[in-house]
């Protein structure tokens, strides 16, 4: 599958004002800095759709893309980004919590991880919460263009250990790169299929 029309519908922080369209939806979140808006721009092929830049925690709000005309992207707030204040950070992780809780079309979630980084707390604990609230997620590893390929599989290895000591089965996993466009692909198919299975 190809994306080859990306429409930036509106940014919310209330979930009950996301758009009311029957289509199935993908969200992706991280940390910031994770690589997430390069990511949807590289699964896009759109360099601008949603915003790169050198500032981590600037994307503060829920906003909705619809592709193809077909399913929709939201792009979720970062977290865990220490210079946003106490309070900002409490009250826009509340709201991005109230969207994964309450979004009925919502298929999937791509969790990222940044491949090269040992894994976090707040990872760990954002896919605990997934899993007593029921949300489907997936991890997207990022910037696996940044080490050796025999490296990128001791990473995932290490990570699928930590994962162990607390799940029973592991999360789905995809290893991409927006530079290399590795796994762009794969998380393409795999949205194709679920697609396919919406209605
Ligand atoms: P966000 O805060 O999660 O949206 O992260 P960005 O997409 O803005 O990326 C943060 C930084 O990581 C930017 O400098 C990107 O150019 C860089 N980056 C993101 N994805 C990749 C990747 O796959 N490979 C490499 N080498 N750099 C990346």
């Amino acid at each position: 599958m190809e994306i080859h029309r990306a429409d930036f519908l509106c940014s919310n922080t209330d979930w009950k004002k996301c758009p009311d369209l029957h289509l199935p939806e993908y969200a992706f979140i991280g940390r910031s800095n994770v690589g997430k808006s390069s990511l949807i721009n590289s699964l896009t092929n759109n360099k601008k759709l949603a915003k790169t830049s050198g500032r981590p925690g600037k994307t503060q709000l829920i906003n909705h893309f619809k592709i193809n005309n077909s399913f929709l992207f939201a792009d979720l707030p970062g977290y865990g980004y220490a210079k946003v204040s106490k309070k900002t950070r409490a009250s826009f992780q509340e709201f991005t919590l109230r969207y994964l809780e309450k979004r009925k079309n919502l298929i999937c979630l791509f969790l990222l991880i940044d491949l090269r980084i040992s894994p976090q707390k707040i990872d760990l604990e954002f896919m605990e919460y997934c899993a007593v609230k029921q949300i489907p997620f997936i991890i997207c590893f990022t910037k696996a263009d940044k080490i050796k390929k025999r490296e990128v599989e001791s990473k995932v290895t290490e990570y699928q250990n930590k994962l162990k000591e607390t799940w029973e089965e592991m999360p789905l996993h995809f290893v991409t790169s927006s530079i290399s466009k590795a796994g762009c692909n794969d998380v393409l198919m795999f949205i194709r299929d679920q697609n396919k299975l919406f209605h």
